[in-house]
């Protein structure tokens, strides 16, 4: 048996799932799963390793000692609407292979993402939000203010397309938060390096829900790995040399 089919992932083909305002989460197509993992793994192991011979001890084993190269052989293309200022921040995860809509080529949807709420900076973390808000009042305002500035920008970039500007330079004054959309290619391996930063509370609100919606659809293309996952990798903490060697209660 070499081609993998996993039953939860068909039912997973071509469904959106809505992420943000405007966003969402497709899975286009998937190469093999937990069977690939360990059938590439056999190729290096052999047959007769009875130690390793369980699946799922297999699994476990790989993802524990770091043996990286047989994740790498389950690939996933997904199809994902994005926030502009959330797609720069993906586009980082450069094991990925992308090709992203052109506003070159397309007139660019009016569709822009307004945050659900409006987060005061952090004192203790300089890239991100603490929990408190903005009052009421002053989110009202603000809100109104967000909604105000991207019809304008989009009224202007319209204006601009019928005055016979060109697409590539009227897009420029669309805001980070407009829609792009994406086709995302990458291997299990990498997915798993992409989802322990992106689901870590360190990351932007906007990229950990869609790294939540990308999490329920690996779980069903390779359940084992994905539980080896959370168990040595998502949930796991590593000490360093100091911690180690400091003195332990009595
Ligand atoms: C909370 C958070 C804050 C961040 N803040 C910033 C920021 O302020 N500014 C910023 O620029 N980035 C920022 N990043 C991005 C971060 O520095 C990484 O670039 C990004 O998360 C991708 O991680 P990666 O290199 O492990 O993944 P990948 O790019 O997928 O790489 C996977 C592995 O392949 C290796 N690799 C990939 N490409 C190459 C290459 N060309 N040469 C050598 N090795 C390669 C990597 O070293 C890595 O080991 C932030 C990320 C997070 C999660």
């Amino acid at each position: 048996m070499a081609h993998v089919i996993v039953q939860e992932a068909e039912e997973l083909l071509d469904k959106e799932f809505p992420v943000l305002d405007h966003g969402f989460v497709r899975l286009v197509d998937y190469l093999g799963g937990d069977a690939r993992i360990v059938q590439s793994a056999r190729v290096s192991y052999g047959p007769g390793t009875k130690s390793v011979r369980d699946d799922t001890k297999l699994i476990n084993y790989l993802m524990k000692h770091g043996h990286t190269s047989p994740f790498e052989q389950v690939v996933l293309t997904f199809h994902v609407k994005m926030p502009i200022f959330v797609a720069r921040q993906w586009a980082r995860h450069r094991t990925a292979r992308t090709n992203e809509i052109s506003g070159r080529y397309s007139v660019l949807s009016n569709e822009m993402y307004t945050p659900g709420r409006l987060p005061i900076q952090s004192t203790d973390n300089k890239q991100g939000s603490s929990d408190e808000s903005v009052s009421p009042e002053e989110s009202e305002m603000l809100m109104e203010g967000i909604r105000r500035q991207h019809d304008m920008q989009y009224e202007l970039y319209q204006r601009m397309l019928d005055k016979g500007v060109s697409r590539e330079i009227a897009r420029t004054i669309l805001p980070l938060a407009l829609y792009t959309e994406m086709y995302w290619q990458i291997d299990l391996h990498n997915l798993f390096n992409f989802l322990r930063q992106r689901l870590d509370n360190h990351a932007q609100y906007e990229i950990r829900q869609y790294a939540e919606t990308i999490s329920k659809i690996v779980k069903a293309v390779a359940p084992i790995a994905w539980e080896a996952f959370e168990e040595h990798v998502l949930y796991a903490r590593t000490l360093s040399r100091s911690e180690l060697e400091a003195p332990q209660p009595e």
